[in-house]
């Protein structure tokens, strides 16, 4: 008996080492390397372009603050000067005062357009930060090819290079078959509410369904991957969704020398203790299966062998991916507590006590979804939970075989040598959100590598970017 046992184990062992090693081998143990273009060499009035527009103080505060007009009416100005052809051959179209499109008619009205698009406006300084600049953010300057300023990277960069490759191959007499539409929001950083979505109101209204919508998001990484060796273009075909909360709690307050067993404040300390000691499911969604398909076979054994038999090393993976706050937030609706209010006098126990809450959900927790969480995790009926402002749901997820996606892949092979391109969904939010109505195909991707300093200090952009960038739209115009 005991005999037979130890035999079966040993069958059994045996069994599940030739699974792993079998679908280990069947992950493949190479990444064909596609065949890359040559790019043109930097030409000299497009970054003078650049940095004219990085001077330009296209900021938007915040929600409730008014933007400086005339600012914005300065760019419009620069940009109809730097980029005359794109003025004179394409239609432009004036959106909430400060947001274009630009429409380049094609020859064959039967294919489906393609939209580029991009935002004009840029976060603020924070105030007390400028003088740990170590060059001027709004003097656009470059030194050592490299390009410094606040917008370089997000996303004035796409602005002036879409324009770049636009009048470059209006220059050399160009006509595109499909119908190119050029979109410049105004106010993406503060939700794109007056801009962008009115944009994508206007095709709604026309029935107009482009193919292909492409905004920033993803880019070529080779920070992420160091095992792989080689450069990864993370190309978003979907956005997590922005939800915020207020929490509140009211009670009796009183004077702070005879406080009783619980306040306000202990009350909603309690909750959102309790709301950060959890989280919502794990989900691996069907982008990121398809990303550990596409770079396993590139992967060290071991690694490889991890991402190939996820039935056995699922659980080791997701604690790896959950001790990291980058990759954690890739398998998790995210929920954190962000602005706190409560108390006017120090002797004073307050009545009110509110806490503002931020969730980017996943496709998978819609927003009822997130509220019910709070309550079975907070449970206690005192603590109210209500909308903090106008929430956006998490984009539904453009279809690797999909073609635009498969454009857009087709396009990176060329501007890298070595990539290997694969989907994933973005954390953050993009004026793109709002085209999902009116497309199947949009792509939130730039050809630059491991950004620096956006929304921070020394935002700035490699020349070899900004280059990289013009070539990629070009050839995405050229189809
Ligand atoms: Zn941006």
């Amino acid at each position: 008996m005991f005999k037979k046992i130890i035999f079966g184990l040993f069958i059994l062992i045996v069994g599940i080492i030739l699974v792993i090693l079998f679908n280990t081998i069947r992950a493949g143990n190479s990444i064909p390397v596609k065949e890359s273009l040559k790019e043109p060499p930097i030409n000299d009035s497009a970054l003078r372009h650049f940095s004219e527009a990085i001077q330009i103080k296209t900021i938007s505060w915040a929600d409730t603050l008014p933007i400086d007009t005339a600012e914005f009416i300065r760019f419009r100005l620069f940009m109809e000067r730097a980029y005359p052809l794109v003025h004179q051959k394409l239609e432009r179209k004036v959106f909430s005062e400060f947001s274009y499109l630009f429409e380049w008619k094609g020859t064959d009205p039967s294919l489906k357009p393609y939209v580029l698009m991009a935002h004009m406006d840029v976060v603020p300084v924070e105030p007390g930060t400028e003088n740990k600049w170590s060059h001027d953010p709004f003097k656009g300057e470059v030194t050592n090819n490299m390009i410094w300023g606040r917008g370089v990277a997000d996303d004035k960069g796409s602005v002036i290079t879409i324009l770049e490759a636009a009048e470059e191959l209006l220059r050399q007499g160009y006509q595109p078959k499909r119908t190119i539409y050029l979109s410049f929001g105004h106010d993406e950083e503060i939700s794109g509410s007056v801009g962008a979505v009115k944009i994508a109101d206007w095709f709604k209204d026309q029935k107009i369904r482009p193919e292909l919508v492409i905004d920033e998001g993803g880019e070529i990484t080779l920070e992420q991957f160091p095992t792989l060796k080689r450069p990864v273009a993370a190309i978003a075909v979907g956005e997590k969704g922005y939800l915020s909360f207020e929490l509140s709690v009211e009670l009796a307050g009183g004077h702070s020398s005879m406080p009783a067993k619980e306040t306000a404040i202990d009350i909603l300390n309690k909750a959102l203790y309790k709301l950060r000691e959890e989280q919502m499911p794990y989900h691996v969604s069907p982008p990121m299966t398809e990303l550990f398909r596409r770079i396993a076979p590139g992967l060290p054994f071991s690694e490889r062998m991890a991402m190939s038999n996820q039935w056995l090393f699922g659980s080791m993976l997701q604690k790896k991916f959950e001790s990291d706050p980058v990759t954690n937030s890739l398998f998790h609706t995210t929920i954190v507590p962000t602005m706190l209010k409560a108390g006017v006098k120090d002797n004073v126990i307050p009545t009110r006590a509110t806490a503002i809450v931020n969730s980017r959900n996943m496709v998978f927790d819609p927003e009822d979804a997130v509220v019910a969480f709070m309550k079975k995790q907070i449970n206690d009926e005192r603590v109210k939970i209500m909308p903090f402002k106008t929430n956006s749901n998490a984009s539904p997820m453009t279809s690797t075989d999909s073609p635009a996606f498969k454009k857009v892949e087709e396009v990176i092979y060329k501007v890298m040598p070595d990539i290997i391109p694969v989907p994933y969904v973005l954390m953050g939010g993009t004026d793109s959100k709002h085209f999902s109505k009116v497309s199947d195909g949009v792509i939130k991707f730039n050809p630059t590598i491991d950004s620096k300093g956006y929304h921070g200090i020394d935002e700035r952009l490699p020349v070899s970017d900004f280059n990289r960038m013009i070539f990629f739209f070009e050839l995405l115009i050229k189809n």
